[in-house]
């Protein structure tokens, strides 16, 4: 999961990609509710308890167990994908710029996990292995750093602590900060997407549950103390280099493809959208041109080449005394 708000950022830049399909760029444009729900579904599963995470977090513990954010990241993701777009297409209530907007979303949210995961992965266990700790605590400070440079170069300044960033956290057209609600044919869309692909669904109840914690993750992090976290962190050029342009890699490298993928994946999709069959045989090709192995750990295929690891795994603390060999004299 890169950080939440490059997911709602690489959602919106849909409609300014030159080479995506003009009626998904329309919709992405005119339907940003939907757009960013798209761009965060994947992710939804994380916000089930904002204060428990929080506390997690600056504790420096592994993040919570989701598991249905387990199962759409890396269980047949391309056939999730294939389900998604079809409920898009079919759920009864949704206007066809709403269903192009939630595939927009959902396959950027694709294209930027499939694209930066590998770099993400490699900075998370490079540190796991250096300083020790869990390798989830590293992955979401590698992704908000990610998150933080690029948006200063792309426009500026972070989105983190704006306001209109909490405006975002809000992915349902009904519901609110306290009332866990949503509109019925979003509800009955989730439904069709989780059981056409796993068989069995979150409840509503759960579900939007997630939409409302997200919007307290917005409100947590659209506001002056985060504003000024985000203007002290991004001092320190050290931290620059240990996770944007480094030794062996650069980001950048990595977000160009970011931007193809998107590309390619978004109109594949509108192609799935728009022709409307959905038998086993055409989402079986769906998913063969797709190729969405795995959006936690991606094969990589096609991305620049990262450096080793570094070999030592075991942390120095948790290793046993050194034992001198026999019959060598002391030093
Ligand atoms: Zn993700």
């Amino acid at each position: 999961m890169p950080a939440p708000q490059f997911h709602l950022t690489f959602g919106e830049s849909v409609a300014h990609h030159p080479d995506i399909e003009p009626a998904v760029r329309r919709a992405v444009a005119s339907e940003p509710v939907y757009t960013h729900l798209g761009a965060i579904f994947h992710d939804l599963p994380y916000y089930g308890n904002m204060i428990a995470e929080a506390i997690r977090y600056g504790l420096e513990r592994p993040a919570l167990d989701a598991p249905w954010a387990y199962r759409m990241h890396c269980i047949r993701p391309d056939r999730f994908v294939a389900h998604f777009i079809r409920a898009a297409r079919t759920t009864p209530g949704l206007t066809r710029e709403e269903g192009l907007a939630l595939v927009g979303g959902i396959l950027s949210h694709c294209a930027l996990d499939l694209t930066l995961h590998p770099l993400v992965n490699y900075c998370a266990r490079r540190d796991t292995a250096l300083y020790g700790g869990h390798e989830t605590y590293h992955h979401r400070i590698v992704e908000k750093y990610h998150a933080l440079f690029f948006h200063l170069e792309r426009f500026g300044e972070d989105v983190i602590g704006r306001r209109d960033f909490s405006l975002k956290t809000r992915v349902v057209k009904r519901g609110s900060l306290v009332r866990a609600d949503a509109e019925p044919q979003i509800v009955a869309f989730m439904h069709d997407v989780y059981r056409g692909a796993y068989g069995n669904a979150p409840t509503a109840g759960q579900w939007t549950a997630w939409v409302r914690s997200f919007r307290h993750f917005g409100l947590m992090v659209g506001n002056e103390i985060a504003a000024r976290n985000s203007r002290k962190v991004r001092q320190n050029e050290l931290f620059r280099q240990r996770f944007y342009v480094g030794d062996g890699f650069d980001f950048h490298d990595f977000y160009a493809h970011s931007e193809r993928r998107l590309a390619e994946l978004v109109n594949l999709g509108y192609r799935y959208f728009e022709a409307a069959d959905f038998s086993p045989p055409a989402e079986a090709e769906f998913c063969r041109f797709a190729h969405i192995d795995n959006l936690a750990d991606p094969d990589g295929l096609g991305l620049p080449h990262l450096p080793a690891l570094p070999t030592e795994l075991v942390r120095p603390r948790r290793r046993r005394p050194f034992q001198k060999p026999p019959f060598s004299r002391a030093a």
